[in-house]
């Protein structure tokens, strides 16, 4: 009997799981994780997981599928596994136990971890990327009053978004020139910095963290522009793709474990996907890597069929969506520098969404508080479509109209 194993408790190692038993795989399949947990979903884990009561029994609620699933499918899961090498040419991984596994074909799943940068104190100064860390967090934050939160991305602001609600004091320190700039750009990044000092957050833009001290009322963060105290400071500064046992194994890395569009590496049998994938991307026509749940989701099911000998390539549109307050946040696709910008609605209403031009097709959106936008332009952003800027910026425009491949060829006047 084949053994496939999934090292990985996140959704691109659950939903291979599942590819693989639709697929008809009727091997043995083997589940490994280094967290203590069954896999569970991350993204609430800055939002409703702290504050939300019905989170207060545990992870049950984020579990990405239930005890009774995995039974159902013959799927083992070792929990608190960490798989410690790869040995590609022995087909075999080494355990952190100290005992070993035979695979026919391996899954990396490994996402990323916390770039190394500000010292951790316990209690005090704590990072987000764990359901063991969102616990603790939910537990200091159960107390504190005083929160300072260092990295204004995604991560930071749903802290930060939270625990304002939550009526405590929150500082929220940048190095750049406005929130969320490197994954939104300036523009938007400012409409979303004054979102939040709206709401009371103080935002202290173009800072530079330099230490954090520990002393008897709580703790100091010390920054190029003064000093900052606070009860309990939250660390959401960037991540890295946890490629280590790849890299250590001679299997290709940069930026992540580098794979085909089959979600396949460098070495036999070894395929990556998620957050940890440098994956080649058909329509792009290069190698990309995000960090996004939906695309995990999609990409562990690629890995699948193609770990069971099947050609569909990955060649989605990269989707995510970050919730702060009452407003959400969605994009989908890329832009380059080049392309032109057109905004759709009101920046000042919070209401609006930024669509990104090159020539006539539509290569990016992102959107606050307009998700029928951003479904519209997921579904056609692959397809041979042609709109006009002014149709786009044009809010009595229905863009799930304009984008509709029978009608974006109609055009009132020739161009
Ligand atoms: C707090 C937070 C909020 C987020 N919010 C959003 C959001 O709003 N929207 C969005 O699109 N995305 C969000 N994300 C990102 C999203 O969660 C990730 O893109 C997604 O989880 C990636 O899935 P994955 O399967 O690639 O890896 P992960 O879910 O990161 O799972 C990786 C798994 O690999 C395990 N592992 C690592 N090394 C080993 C090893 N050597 N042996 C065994 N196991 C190992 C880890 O323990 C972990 O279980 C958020 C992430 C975090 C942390």
């Amino acid at each position: 009997m084949k053994r496939f194993v999934l090292v990985g408790g996140g959704p691109a190692a659950v939903a291979a799981a599942g590819t693989l038993r639709e697929e008809g795989f009727d091997g043995e399949i083997a589940l490994l994780t280094a967290d203590q947990e069954l896999p569970y979903e991350r993204p609430p884990l800055s939002k409703a997981f702290l504050d939300d009561p019905r989170h207060s029994d545990g992870l049950s609620a984020l579990y990405l599928r239930s005890p009774q699933w995995y039974a159902e499918h013959g799927v083992t899961v070792r929990t608190g596994t960490a798989v410690t090498r790869l040995d590609p040419a022995a087909r075999r991984l080494a355990l952190a136990d100290g005992s070993s596994l035979a695979y026919d074909a391996v899954l990396l799943a490994t996402g990323v971890r916390a770039k190394p940068g500000v010292r951790l104190i316990d209690d005090k100064v704590i990072r987000l990327r764990s359901a063991h860390d969102a616990t603790r967090l939910r537990d200091r934050l159960a107390t504190a009053t005083r929160i300072i939160v260092l990295g204004g991305g995604f991560i930071g602001c749903e802290v930060a978004a939270t625990a304002s609600r939550m009526g405590k004091t929150v500082v929220l320190v940048e190095r750049a020139s406005s929130l969320l700039e490197r994954a939104l750009g300036a523009d938007l990044g400012r409409v979303l910095t004054d979102v939040h000092r709206s709401e009371g957050v103080q935002v202290k833009l173009g800072t530079i963290v330099l230490d954090c001290v520990s002393g008897a009322d709580g703790v100091t963060v010390r920054t190029d522009r003064g000093d900052v105290e606070g009860d309990l400071v939250v660390v959401g500064a960037g991540c890295e793709p946890e490629d280590r046992l790849a890299d250590t194994a001679g299997i290709a890395t940069g930026n992540g474990i580098v794979t085909d569009e089959l979600c396949r590496t460098s070495a036999e049998a070894v395929y990556a996907a998620g957050d940890v994938a440098n994956s080649y991307h058909p329509f792009y026509r290069k190698h990309i890597r995000v960090e996004h749940h939906d695309s995990a989701h999609r990409q562990g099911a690629v890995a699948a069929r193609a770990m069971l000998g099947g050609a569909e390539p990955y060649a989605e549109p990269h989707w995510f969506w970050s919730d702060q307050y009452e407003h959400t946040i969605q994009q989908v696709g890329r832009s380059e520098p080049t392309d032109r910008l057109v905004i759709r609605g009101s920046l000042e209403d919070l209401s609006f969404s930024a669509v990104w031009l090159r020539e006539d097709r539509i290569t990016r959106i992102a959107a606050l508080n307009r998700p029928r936008d951003v479904m519209a332009v997921r579904k056609i952003l692959f397809t041979n479509h042609s709109v006009r800027a002014e149709d786009v910026a044009d809010m009595g425009n229905d863009l799930r109209r304009l984008t509709r491949p029978a009608r974006i060829v109609q055009r009132k006047e020739p161009r």
